[in-house]
């Protein structure tokens, strides 16, 4: 594996690649590697794709800055776990290469009600932060395939909104949510969970799937508050758990059988803020 951690290095070195006729297979992340981000890898190399993953945990997308300071660090573990998955390159910028001109976005970037709903309502900015640093490694890796995970499911759709506004060339591959034996979606936040969080975690899945079962045609609201009650009693504060549309995340409340839908949730265990989702 090549390790490089100047921008200006990554996008010759790429570039050349690419005049050999070789496909990049891009895999973003903020490191504190599991086999969720592992699997996004390992869908790239199926694919025969040249490997790039960067680990930088972006600030401009926390928009708690507690949650920033507390984010896992694991580099050392992380990798091993890539070199032992065969990955081609680790890009492991500083905050000055990916922003050299400082924190500020030149940029105000169009989501449209995306930014309002769901994660856009309860974290406002983030989306914002996302946009900007995709935008920014995009620009540095250049021509790509793009693999993202479903469990970020508002995120892959505002990606797709980034790739069609900004004509960027990229193809995002969406990967389902790799999740441990109990449910839970795994996560780097996981760690941060004590023994007796963790046990309860598995809720969250637990509730989504309550939902998924149990629909039927009709007006939601007391499947909705019977899945809701059941995290507030495990111990969750929510922040959202809602049924949307599949493709726009607009709210539905009635259902009419045919439309496609998505459950999502997204719930503090304490400190530690959960997010998951399951098509419906
Ligand atoms: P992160 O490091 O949390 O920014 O995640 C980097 C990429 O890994 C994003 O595209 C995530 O959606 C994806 N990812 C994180 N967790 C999972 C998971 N459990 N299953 C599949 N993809 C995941």
């Amino acid at each position: 594996m090549i390790l490089l951690k100047h921008a200006d290095d990554l996008t010759q070195f790429l570039e050349h690649k690419r005049q050999e006729g070789t496909i990049i297979g891009f895999v973003p992340t903020m490191g504190a590697l599991h086999e969720g981000h592992l699997t996004l890898l390992k869908e790239a190399k199926a694919r025969k794709r040249f490997t790039v993953v960067s680990i930088f945990v972006n600030p401009t997308q926390f928009n708690d800055p507690a949650d920033f300071k507390k984010y896992p660090i694991t580099i050392e573990n992380d990798l091993n776990l890539l070199i032992e998955q065969q990955a081609d390159v680790l890009f492991l910028p500083t905050q000055h290469e990916i922003y050299p001109n400082g924190l500020d976005s030149q940029h105000h970037y169009q989501l449209g009600n995306l930014e309002q709903l769901l994660e856009g309502k309860f974290r406002p900015g983030h989306f914002q932060g996302v946009c900007q640093v995709v935008d920014r490694l995009l620009s540095v890796v250049g021509a790509c395939e793009l693999f993202m995970g479903r469990k970020d499911y508002q995120q892959c759709m505002v990606i797709e909104k980034l790739i069609e506004h900004r004509g960027l060339k990229a193809s995002l591959k969406i990967v389902n949510t790799v999740r441990e034996p109990d449910g839970l979606a795994m996560s780097s936040r996981n760690q941060r969970l004590n023994a007796s969080e963790r046990a309860i975690a598995p809720t969250i899945f637990n509730t989504l799937r309550f939902v998924q079962t149990h629909i039927k045609a009709g007006d939601q609201s007391n499947l909705l508050s019977q899945a809701r009650d059941t995290l507030v009693k495990s111990g969750f504060k929510i922040d959202y758990l809602e049924l949307a549309d599949a493709k726009t995340l607009e709210p539905v409340h009635d259902w009419n059988g045919r439309q496609e839908i998505v459950v999502l949730v997204a719930a503090f265990l304490n400190e530690v803020r959960l997010i998951d989702n399951l098509a419906v």
